[in-house]
């Protein structure tokens, strides 16, 4: 079956039909790089020049790959290796081990952290859980940067790093370490051993060379731009002296620098390779001239000398929407306003899956998670876990259910909670450190969520507390859902949605705060995290930032420096008039003070214009049904929904599909309940 080709442009047509031989596709995001290599391959397969199983693709996750594969075999080619660098040295190390090591056992090792951990203690290193996995990282580091024990304290004397603590201690951690792996019994191997071995018996054993050279002859690496030194080194492993190897990237998409991925590789690319076909495409297919206008301008800015060639994107789609920009008050409010916005755009046909709200840390999905699931709207969390799935989290409930037991505690939940933190990390600063900064975010961002809990009078003692939080984290989605995508930047890579919410953008996260006491280098590196993520977007842009993390909060926040002089100041949308109205009391009218009240909606002592025995009805019968459907409350309706409800009181099926937030099909499928629910509780009072 011939390759239509057709569905390229010139350009990488040049690069999908090149033959055998060095290719660079140097080109900006959304220009189709990884279209044109999947289209190379097929190409080189079917013109007969190489055979399928002769072929290496390397993608930098597994879903990449799979989704290579996919397309692949769509266009009828099947049998491609296309994984990643660590799978690929896995199945390769397990085939030559008896070759280069014997009978000599080996395993993959599961968890470093107890290793780590013993050799911090064997050499006298603090051995605390966030120093644990902090060494645990710059071993990681070093071992990608092909630093080994021995040459670490050289090697980073005047690189610019810095180590966790005294470098002579890092060594002697990381020597420990290794020797910690070995034993009579066999070798425990961690990813990055899977990784040293292969390139080592590439170098050292010939007729392991030989062997693998046969089977291999077809190279092709996509996001070439985050290759490791130690990865580059197994690459070279497999070449051997052949050079047919095609490689993709974007400079101003390198975003793993901290890892120790260098786009060095990709820019020296037509050195290493003199007769190498060079290929820069420019043409932008994934979005519209409104959204790569911005991306433009902002990588335009960039500075210093991690400057990547002026790549200017072209917007090939149809023109769209103007990507917008919002300043909201604070956090829970622009996360319940992209929940509204996300709302606009399912009900305007935008299937769910093709929908994302991205951020900088994982531990800034909470607000997100909260009010997608109050405006009952499916979603999932890719890359890190759920927040309620994170251990600091797990190991913060634990804590609090046993302070439940207790009666020597203050009233307040959020008080006991503060306390009760404060022993697993949750300092009264920020603390230094990337883990134990990860740990501090996420356990603050659980505090809030008990804040907003109490203040929303959804619970007011512990043991309340408790039932809703479990509740929260028991609300999880059921896996692969056709749900909105929550992501960080970093995991939001090759990847591409019609509609993309850019949120939280303020200084201290976005360039996240360590990387402004770094300096200029990391700063930028934040830069090119903005422009990955402006350049997911097909259609729909969406930036947003909020100057307090609580309801009613401190302003203590500034917006993002990136945003600077991309709007002009006007066209800022403030928080809408609808919210601010909002801020007054729902009985009385006048304004409301406390952020109590103002998550209320009204004042504590005005009489509320619902029912709250109805809405507390409403709420078990709600508990019934989600239960009975094995799905989560919020599906059935949310907690606004209810509450509108029972400040409606509906009698009958029109009026209850006037409530906002019941439409139709919520009518069909739970009306008759509803209804019952609320005639049962008029004749009980
Ligand atoms: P990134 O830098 O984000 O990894 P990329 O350069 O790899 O992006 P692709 O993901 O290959 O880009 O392509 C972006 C989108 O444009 C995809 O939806 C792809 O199908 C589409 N596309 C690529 N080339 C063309 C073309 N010649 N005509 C129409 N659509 C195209
Ligand atoms: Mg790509």
């Amino acid at each position: 079956m011939a390759i239509d080709l057709s569905v390229l442009d010139q350009d990488q047509l040049v690069a999908a039909t090149a033959p055998r031989g060095p290719v660079c596709i140097l080109a900006g995001a959304g220009t189709g790089k990884t279209r044109t290599i999947t289209y190379r391959i097929a190409n080189l397969i079917d013109q007969g020049m190489v055979a399928p199983n002769k072929v290496l693709a390397v993608t930098f996750t597994q879903r990449a790959a799979g989704e290579m594969r996919d397309r692949l075999r769509v266009m009828g080619i099947g049998g491609v290796q296309a994984r990643t660098f660590h799978a690929a040295a896995r199945r390769q190390l397990a085939y030559f081990w008896p070759q280069i090591a014997g009978d000599l056992p080996w395993r993959m090792l599961d968890n470093k952290f107890p290793l780590v951990g013993r050799a911090a203690r064997a050499a006298g290193v603090d051995s605390g859980k966030d120093m644990v996995r902090d060494l645990l990282g710059e071993i990681e580091w070093a071992k990608a940067n092909v630093i080994g024990h021995d040459d670490y304290v050289q090697r980073i004397a005047g690189s610019g790093h810095t180590p966790p603590t005294d470098p002579s201690k890092v060594a002697q951690v990381y020597r420990l370490y290794e020797e910690g792996k070995r034993s009579p019994e066999g070798m425990l191997l961690d990813f990055d051993d899977l990784l040293l071995h292969v390139a080592a018996a590439l170098e050292n054993a010939p007729a392991v060379a030989e062997e693998f050279r046969s089977q291999y002859q077809s190279f092709v690496v996509d996001e070439y731009q985050d290759v490791t030194p130690l990865q580059q080194r197994v690459l070279e492993g497999w070449l051997g002296d052949r050079d047919d190897l095609t490689v993709v990237g974007d400079v101003n998409q390198t975003i793993y620098s901290f890892t120790g991925a260098t786009p060095e590789y990709l820019l020296n690319f037509s050195r290493t390779y003199a007769h190498a076909t060079v290929v820069k495409l420019q043409r932008d297919y994934r979005s519209t001239p409104q959204v790569t206008e911005l991306a433009n301008t902002v990588i335009g800015k960039a500075q210093g000398n991690t400057v990547g060639p002026k790549l200017e994107l072209i917007g090939m789609r149809e023109p769209g929407p103007q990507p917008t920009f919002h300043a909201y008050d604070d956090e829970p409010t622009e996360a319940r306003e992209v929940a509204t916005a996300i709302r606009r755009l399912l009900d305007d046909g935008v299937p769910a899956r093709e929908i994302a709200v991205l951020y900088r840390i994982n531990a800034q999905s909470a607000a997100f998670e909260a009010a997608l699931a109050d405006a009952g709207i499916l979603y999932q969390v890719r890359g890190g876990e759920g927040f309620f799935q994170r251990g600091e989290i797990k190991e913060a409930l634990r804590q609090l259910t046993a302070a439940a037991n207790r009666t020597d505690l203050p009233d307040d939940p959020v008080a006991v909670a503060r306390a009760a933190f404060a022993t697993i990390g949750l300092t009264p600063t920020e603390p230094e450190g990337a883990q134990a900064r990860e740990r501090w975010q996420a356990l603050r961002a659980l505090v809030d969520l008990i804040e907003d809990i109490v203040q929303s009078q959804e619970a007011a003692h512990l043991p309340q507390v408790l039932v809703s939080l479990r509740q929260r984290a028991e609300a999880k989605q059921p896996p692969a859902v056709d749900g909105v995508t929550l992501a960080s930047l970093h995991a939001a890579k090759g990847l591409e949605w019609d509609a993309v919410f850019l949120v939280g953008l303020v200084e201290n996260t976005l360039p996240i705060s360590h990387a402004i006491k770094a300096g200029e280098d990391q700063v930028e590196e934040e830069r090119r995290l903005f422009y990955v993520g402006i350049t997911r977007a097909r259609t729909h842009l969406q930036l947003s930032w909020s100057l307090a993390r609580q309801e009613g909060g401190h302003k203590s926040r500034s917006r993002s420096r990136f945003l600077d002089g991309l709007v002009p100041e006007l066209e800022v949308e403030n928080t809408p008039q609808r919210l601010k109205r909002n801020r007054r009391c729902r009985v009385c009218g006048n304004p409301l003070d406390t952020p109590a009240e103002k998550t209320l909606g009204r004042h504590a002592d005005c009489e509320p214009d619902y029912d709250e025995a109805a809405f507390g009805a409403l709420k078990r019968w709600r508990l019934e049904v989600s239960r009975a459907a094995g799905q989560p409350a919020y599906l059935v309706f949310s907690d606004a929904t209810l509450l509108a409800i029972a400040e409606a009181m509906p009698a009958d099926e029109p009026s209850l599909l006037d409530v906002s937030g019941v439409g139709p099909v919520k009518v069909e499928n739970y009306g008759a309940d509803v209804l019952r629910v609320l005639d049962d509780y008029r004749e009980d009072n």
